[in-house]
């Protein structure tokens, strides 16, 4: 049996070094028949760290591993060339000394033994100083795994092609990721138990096929977006909104009545949808209708329909909303706004399912799931002799209670991603989300407006951004600043981030204030009373918008006179 062959020492490497050749005239280098070129490590450093941005960790290293693949290949070629009649080892050792030539790593065998015959090859190799670890040092992002990429690609094309068999190396430790040294270590492929693995790294996956897949991938989405968007914006984790979530569901179940409260914008469309879509009726319609939009004389026409000839301009006999929801859900919103005949009606409806059209004398009888809601008080409404205490027990069976945004903030940046998903779909835009600062103000802001009101913010957000940017809190926030200047709970502070009122140091509000002579009990007064106002009465909740404990707010209101009528 031959004896292998085992490296003692490297050959006189003045042939490989006579190949580099400049052209200064015609501005090019030569390596061989290889043109090459000098490039700065820095710009190699932002490039790969580019690279690593772009299409993420597994990619750039299988990316890296292939360019150096293609490097040690033409280098296999260059050392036949100059080193045919060698002995065995020196032609193999023209690899690592060619590497070193191009300035990309110093190597230092510890062991290299092969035997062409047998195929059995083994080897052990420091490198020294290898460009991609030292990229990796001077970068705060240190890798937690190997990285010397290229030069392992390198030396697994090199060794491959000049033994004429598959040999994979790889590199037990490295500086690149902390450790003390790049240790590497080649055998062939099948006595590595992950070679299928680690062949993959070579094999080029086309991201362009990938993004072709995703593209339609998208218009699918894009569309279903809008066909089955109901539980889709009913997005959160919060304790209070998990809460309401758990009532919703036990009432979905059952085709009781429910009572959807909170201040507006909070999402009671949204839960309305999700309560019908997990209801037996989901497959029936959904009819959705705002009330206060209505005007109080054609409101019982719009809910009941009405008969040709019922008055002027009805020319024809139509539907109502009733009707069309017949086997599914009603969504009234703000029913609070509904005229006393109106009223009357709908509490006929709910109670023996029939109702008349306007101007009609036949009865009509309908199967439909009532979902009400409002934004008012109905009690107080009751008390005030606007709303039927019959109808109002009858709709608050099953009441659900809303909480507003600013009762769940740990729920706004999983609503505001929602929301960029959404709107990158509807405007094709690719954004990185939101930027540290957008997001702290996004957090910070009181939301009067609620999640509609986010969800507006969001969407102008995505227009303003750059394609492939962040988006920044300006392109947020200027927004409220114009369109909305008379909200409380944000101001702009000194350094022009947002700030929720009362931690912010806004001296253009005080300097404001000051040159408008202003009385400072009047003005406790006045945001007392509209802390009220908004809070529909809830003490607690104005409390909370003044950013007072109750008790504090007690004793300023009682102090004041406010509240007593
Ligand atoms: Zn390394």
């Amino acid at each position: 049996m031959k004896k292998s062959e085992v490296y003692s020492s490297y050959p006189d490497a003045h042939d490989l070094t006579g190949e580099l050749q400049f052209q200064l005239a015609q501005g090019k280098i030569w390596l061989g028949e290889q043109r090459v070129v000098l490039m700065p490590l820095s710009a190699l450093a932002t490039f790969r760290k580019e690279v690593l941005t772009t299409i993420g960790m597994e990619r750039t290293k299988a990316f890296f591993m292939r360019l150096g693949y293609s490097n040690g290949i033409s280098d296999a070629e260059l050392a036949r060339k100059m080193r045919p009649d060698s002995r065995e080892m020196d032609l193999f050792m023209a690899g690592p000394q060619l590497h070193m030539l191009r300035g990309m790593v110093g190597v230092e065998p510890i062991t290299v033994e092969f035997d062409r015959e047998t195929g059995h090859f083994y080897a052990e190799m420091l490198w020294l100083d290898s460009w991609e670890a030292e990229i990796c040092l001077s970068d705060l992002d240190m890798p937690s795994e190997p990285a010397c990429w290229s030069l392992l690609g390198y030396a697994c094309a090199y060794a491959s092609s000049i033994l004429g068999q598959e040999i994979i190396w790889k590199e037990i430790s490295c500086r690149g990721c902390g450790q003390d040294k790049c240790l590497i270590v080649g055998k062939p492929a099948e006595q590595w138990d992950d070679c299928e693995e680690f062949r993959k790294y070579f094999k080029e996956d086309s991201i362009i096929e990938e993004l072709y897949e995703l593209h339609s991938q998208i218009d699918v989405l894009r569309k279903d977006l809008y066909a089955t968007d109901a539980f889709g914006d009913s997005v959160g984790r919060s304790e209070a909104y998990k809460r309401v979530c758990d009532l919703a569901n036990k009432a979905s179940t059952s085709n009781v009545s429910i009572l959807l409260t909170g201040e507006t914008g909070v999402g009671k469309e949204v839960m309305a949808r999700g309560v019908h879509l997990s209801s037996q009726r989901s497959n029936e319609p959904f009819v959705a209708i705002n009330c206060a939009t209505i005007p109080p004389d054609l409101i019982e026409a719009e809910l009941f329909g009405v008969e040709k000839g019922a008055f002027t301009g009805a020319s024809r006999s139509r539907k109502g909303r009733f009707e069309r929801a017949d086997n599914g859900t009603i969504f009234l919103d703000e029913v609070g706004e509904l005229s006393p005949r109106a009223q009357a009606a709908l509490l006929r409806v709910l109670q023996e399912g029939e109702f008349e059209r306007v101007g009609d004398d036949k009865t009509r009888k309908v199967d439909v799931r009532l979902i009400a809601a409002t934004n008012e008080n109905l009690e107080e409404a009751v008390k005030a002799g606007r709303f039927r205490a019959d109808l109002f027990y009858r709709l608050n069976v099953f009441p659900v209670e809303i909480p507003p945004l600013r009762d769940r903030r740990q729920d706004i940046p999983l609503l505001a991603e929602h929301f960029v998903k959404k709107f990158e779909a509807l405007h094709s835009k690719k954004t990185m989300g939101f930027s540290n600062r957008a997001m702290n103000a996004l957090v910070a802001y009181n939301w009067p407006g609620n999640i509609r009101e986010l969800e507006n913010v969001v969407e102008r957000g995505i227009i303003l951004a750059e394609n492939r940017s962040h988006i920044e809190s300006s392109q947020l926030f200027r927004y409220i600043e114009e369109c909305e200047d008379d909200i409380p709970g944000a101001a702009v502070t000194d350094d022009g981030g947002l700030a929720p009122v009362g931690t912010a140091t806004d001296t253009h509000l005080v300097d404001q204030l000051l040159d408008a002579d202003f009385d400072l009990e009047q003005l406790e007064n006045d945001l007392m009373a509209k802390a009220l106002e908004r809070s529909g009465g809830n003490v607690s909740r104005a409390a909370k918008l003044l950013g007072l404990t109750r008790p504090a707010l007690d004793y300023r209101l009682k102090k004041s006179g406010i509240g007593k009528g």
